[in-house]
């Protein structure tokens, strides 16, 4: 089946709703957003890195 093929990396990229700066999952979590970690603080947060970032930018 195909659905293997698709590399984990590109289902998991995530734009931040503030800024639509477009990182992985990973990224947010570990660094939080370049521009807004001081107010969204992402960073170790995955509940805030679900809220602030959306899964689905690029229609
Ligand atoms: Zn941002």
């Amino acid at each position: 089946m195909a659905f293997d093929s698709i590399p984990k990396d590109l289902r998991a990229l995530r734009a931040c709703l503030v800024c639509s700066m477009v990182k992985s999952f990973d990224q947010f979590e570990t660094d939080g957003c370049d521009n807004c970690e001081d107010f969204l603080r992402m960073k170790n947060n995955r509940e805030q890195v679900y809220d602030c970032t959306s899964n689905n930018f690029d229609g």
